[in-house]
């Protein structure tokens, strides 16, 4: 999958890119910092080709394990989907877990083996209405959840093909292609309050990491965005920039997300 952002003018280009590529580059330092905390019981982790060793003592170091789950193609983007590859080469990487100990690591590799949606979300500490949601909607067919997330959202408004929803700043998801993001999962309303407080505790970890990001992001989040998914790609309209990335097969469907706070 491809996720493209062009900034507007060159002066937002120089603004914003280097804080945009930190946000992005930090996606996984924040994870691991939850994991530290407490805050989920396990991570997804991706060890890469030129710095496993690293990675795996850091990850010794805190006193977790890695649990591999399997060989992917090597992708540059959020994508939530990987493509399984079947050698190992510069261009492939090991999907896993970081955890604290083997008996959850093998109880989360039989989840994802079941596709039991209920047990992964628990083991990632996603609020109970959030993962009874996903595993409602989550078909395989539809591999986006975010119109079914305005649908589901209180005082919604459609209009033909589009919906649109007030949405609190964390539980924006429209701009994660980019690496702009509060939350880990799909809030079954933009409003969720559970979903809130976990975005509260990814900005204080952003805090803890890099003092100069949580305002950067948060700007990213407050502004109105259009998301428009038309013949399988989708395409964001953020008053910084325009972005597009991989959708699904749908009619034409849009959503306009207003920030409430
Ligand atoms: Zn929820």
């Amino acid at each position: 999958m491809i996720n493209r952002l062009i900034w507007k003018s060159n002066e937002i280009s120089k603004e914003w890119n280097d804080s945009c590529l930190k946000l992005k580059r930090l996606s996984d330092d924040i994870n691991y910092e939850m994991l530290k905390r407490g805050i989920v019981e396990v991570d997804r982790y991706t060890l890469l080709p030129y710095c496993f060793d690293e990675q795996l003592r850091r990850i010794t170091d805190d006193g977790f394990i890695f649990y591999p789950l399997y060989r992917a193609v090597s992708t540059p983007d959020f994508s939530a989907t990987h493509k399984i590859a079947d050698k190992i080469d510069s261009n492939s990487t090991v999907e896993g877990i970081i955890t604290h100990s083997k008996g959850i690591a093998i109880k989360y590799a039989e989840a994802l083996k079941n596709n039991d949606n209920i047990e992964i979300g628990r083991f990632h500490s996603y609020p109970d209405c959030c993962i009874n949601f996903f595993n409602k909607y989550w078909d395989g067919k539809i591999t986006d959840l975010c119109y079914e997330s305005a649908m589901n959202t209180d005082g919604h408004i459609i209009d033909k093909n589009t919906v649109e929803a007030e949405c609190s700043l964390s539980n924006n998801i429209l701009i994660r292609y980019f690496g702009f993001r509060a939350i880990q999962f799909f809030p079954c309303s933009y409003k969720c309050k559970e979903a809130i407080k976990l975005g509260n505790e990814h900005f204080k970890v952003l805090q803890s990491i890099d003092a100069s990001l949580p305002d950067k992001l948060k700007y990213l989040l407050k502004q109105a965005v259009t998301w428009d998914l038309y013949k399988g790609i989708i395409q964001i309209e953020h008053p910084l920039f325009y972005g597009i990335s991989g959708g699904y097969q749908h009619n034409r469907r849009i959503i306009k997300l207003n920030i409430c706070d």
